[in-house]
């Protein structure tokens, strides 16, 4: 298994729910190496399935957030347009740090650290080689690639690379906000709360412990930055508060308030990237199907990693036959979300900020 994130560290979890050894290469130094990200919701049918084929439904329940998935969105001016909250008892979608979500699946896990994977060769005498970044390198009988939107495992079984969106995201933090934000902590709510404007959106989203995580949304060429050192935390932040100029100014506080700024394009893989089967290596999650981060990508990557590690350890016969048959399963799922995302983000960062509204009222139960 090459990789340690959501797909990766499922199957691994699953596996050796059965009895299996695995081992995950990861390239990252250690859990700690950086910074785990933001809150992911879990949908019930596809990452809590996942997590009940892992035994592990019941530490997740501990853990998550149900109120998380509360939503309110708001018009550029400040006036509050949806003000959406889940039943007490509604499990859904909850939401669940990336940092816990890691450590629950990692628990006793054999992940072998630091072991960035360069590129992998199928067909060799003993099975598929795989070089790693220290020069060394190793043959095994089956290669997964859950390496990533950067995947170096998919040249070996495709030759199609991410392709920008045209939106981009830059995404900044606050912490403590109850105590040092409370007026922000208040706009934000339980959950998620999301400004739409002309090709602009604003989004924040709390995590656990006072952490809010804010998103600036916006569409433009992939260079929109070449006048700006993107180091340099002021200069981004103004950049971004002359984008989002005229809009109210506790949405803008956000922005005002928040600590360091991280640049993320967003990148997707086609809607229907399939490949020819390769005898002894796959793909799982955002190496076989990157798409818009609209809530899809970790929950699909986790049930792929466990329907993958269940039916390798429990289908009878021939194990290139059952990746063969997950590949097709993987796919078609894929492909449906893959669709709808893609949609999904021409509607929340558009020229009409009606159709993001439209989008959520379509989406969200009454
Ligand atoms: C801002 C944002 C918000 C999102 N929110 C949500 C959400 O709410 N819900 C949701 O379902 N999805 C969400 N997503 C999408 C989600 O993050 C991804 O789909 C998910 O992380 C994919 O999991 P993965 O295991 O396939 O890949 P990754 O999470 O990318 O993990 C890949 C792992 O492989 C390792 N690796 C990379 N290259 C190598 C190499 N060469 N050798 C060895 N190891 C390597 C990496 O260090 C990493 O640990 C969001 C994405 C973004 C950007």
């Amino acid at each position: 298994m090459v990789g340690g994130g959501p797909a990766g560290l499922t199957f691994a979890r699953v596996l050796h729910r059965h009895g299996h050894p695995v081992t995950v290469l990861e390239r990252d130094p250690g859990p700690e190496a950086r910074p785990p990200g933001g809150t992911l919701d879990l949908q019930e049918g596809l990452g809590q399935r996942a997590l009940d084929k892992a035994g592990l439904l019941p530490e997740f329940r501990a853990l998550s957030r149900p109120e998380g998935q509360a939503m309110r969105i708001l018009d550029p001016d400040g006036t509050v347009l949806r003000d959406w909250r889940p039943r007490p008892d509604d499990r859904a979608n909850p939401e669940i740090d990336r940092g816990q979500l890691r450590d629950l699946l990692l628990d006793t896990l054999d992940v072998q650290w630091g072991r960035g994977v360069t590129h992998v060769v199928p067909g060799a005498r003993d099975g598929v080689l795989v070089h790693f970044a220290d020069g060394r390198q190793e043959a095994l009988d089956l290669v997964i690639g859950a390496d990533g939107a950067w995947s170096r495992v998919r040249p070996a079984v495709s030759s199609v690379a991410p392709h920008y969106t045209g939106v981009t995201y830059v995404e900044t933090s606050l912490d403590d906000v109850d105590t040092r934000h409370p007026d922000l902590a208040r706009l934000v709510g339980d959950g998620s709360m999301a400004v739409y404007g002309v090709n602009r959106a604003l989004v924040a989203q709390r995590n656990s412990g006072g952490h809010v995580k804010v998103y600036a949304q916006f569409r433009a060429p992939l260079d929109w930055h070449a006048d700006l050192d993107l180091t340099d935390a002021e200069a981004v932040r103004s950049s971004l508060l002359a984008l989002f100029d005229g809009w109210a100014a506790p949405v803008l506080d956000l922005l005002r308030h928040g600590s360091a700024f991280v640049h993320r394009p967003l990148y997707v893989l086609p809607v229907s990237h399939t490949w020819t089967h390769v005898s002894g290596v796959t793909l799982l999650g955002d190496a076989a199907h990157l798409m818009p981060p609209l809530g899809a990508g970790a929950n699909l990557a986790m049930l792929e990693g466990a329907e993958l590690a269940e039916s390798l350890a429990t289908g009878p016969g021939d194990p290139d036959e059952t990746v063969r048959a997950f590949e097709g399963q993987m796919w078609a799922r894929a492909g449906r979300w893959a669709k709808m995302t893609t949609a999904g983000l021409e509607r929340l960062v558009s020229p009409d900020p009606t159709a993001a509204l439209a989008l959520f009222d379509q989406v969200q139960p009454s």
